[in-house]
């Protein structure tokens, strides 16, 4: 099963994880910050410890243990790649940033720079549309080969349909960089304003021509969050360029509509993606029995989380078309081009 991006055949698509979260504090100088008070520092100690790293780890150079980190688990997995996402902060829709508000800040160099150094890293960057510099820093990172866009607009405070940003969605959709943009609730980065996670907010930047990738196709994470799943699935109809990631769905809270993205008119559109470092968790599934205990038992052991994550959504029923499918979309012929 492990293979690697360069011993691939050329026409042999590339198996590809699309949403990995790049995670640092800046101890390094990237100008990163990593902010966690109450809960969500007992989440990341929880996380880090889950992955083999010293809970010490959190006040050192996180970002090279964590590169190097991720970097062993791909190699190890049945993966060629990941794309690996940085972290935009709050901003306030006129644009100003919002220091005092979110709980980390990954900047694009970050990914950018990883990806440059290991095939194995390909580089999802975040940008708010409201910046004033929002447009030179999308041509800067298309440039430096950014394969994707990834917003979090309930945490970021974006307004997708926000007719000011026309010019940065056609832009994208010029160039073809997808949006990965979170839809559904979320409990692992603080919320600035709930609303923005409905899917119905991306028409405006579908309608632009950008192809849009709904991160967990608009699932509730807890149980006051509001479900949107049904109402993505109808936007499937409608728009060609809508697909959705099945990430954080093998867990306690998203899985719920893991097997509905199975249905014929849906997994056509769907993408892999784990959102590692969000545990792998396969225990509600099992009890839902939409697995059989030895299977849930084998697969549960797993060391490697991305592969673990990848067998849970296989021994379902997901093929191997939804691993290899993101790669028609990330604009790889442009950056391999660019590259010779
Ligand atoms: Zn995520």
């Amino acid at each position: 099963m492990i293979s690697n991006f360069a011993d691939r055949n050329e026409r042999q698509p590339a198996r590809i994880d699309m949403h990995v979260h790049m995670v640092g504090n800046g101890w390094g100088g990237s100008g990163g910050w990593l902010r966690l008070s109450g809960w969500h520092r007992r989440l990341a100690g929880f996380m880090v410890r889950q992955l083999g790293m010293p809970g010490s780890a959190l006040e050192g150079d996180l970002e090279t243990l964590y590169a190097e980190l991720l970097l062993r688990l791909v190699r190890e997995s049945s993966f060629d790649a990941i794309v690996l996402l940085a972290h935009e902060r709050v901003h306030d829709p006129d644009g100003t940033p919002r220091e005092d508000l979110g709980s980390m800040f990954v900047p694009n160099d970050v990914v950018l720079g990883l990806a440059k150094k290991h095939r194995e890293f390909l580089a999802g960057v975040s940008i708010h549309p409201a910046r004033s510099d929002a447009l030179d820093e999308l041509e800067r990172c298309i440039a430096a080969g950014a394969v994707l866009m990834k917003c979090l607009p309930n945490c970021q405070n974006i307004d997708f349909s926000d007719r000011r940003y026309r010019r940065f969605w056609e832009r994208m959709a010029e160039v073809r960089l997808p949006l990965l943009a979170h839809t559904g609730g979320e409990h692992t980065v603080p919320i600035i304003n709930a609303a923005l996670a409905d899917p119905k907010l991306l028409r405006f930047p579908l309608e632009c021509g950008v192809t849009v990738i709904a991160a967990h196709c608009g699932t509730s994470s807890g149980l006051f969050d509001r479900d949107y799943f049904e109402d993505w699935a109808m936007m499937l109809r409608e728009f060609p360029n809508l697909y959705g990631d099945i990430s954080a769905m093998v867990s306690l809270n998203r899985c719920g509509h893991l097997l509905d993205c199975l249905r014929d008119e849906i997994a056509l559109r769907i993408v892999h993606g784990s959102d590692f470092p969000v545990p792998v968790l396969g225990h509600r599934l099992r009890w839902q029995r939409s697995l059989a205990r030895h299977t849930f038992r084998r697969i549960q052991k797993l060391q490697n989380p991305l592969e673990r994550d990848w067998q849970f959504k296989e021994a379902l029923g997901f093929t191997d078309e939804i691993a290899t499918r993101v790669t028609g979309l990330l604009r790889l012929d442009l950056i391999r081009e660019r590259a010779l």
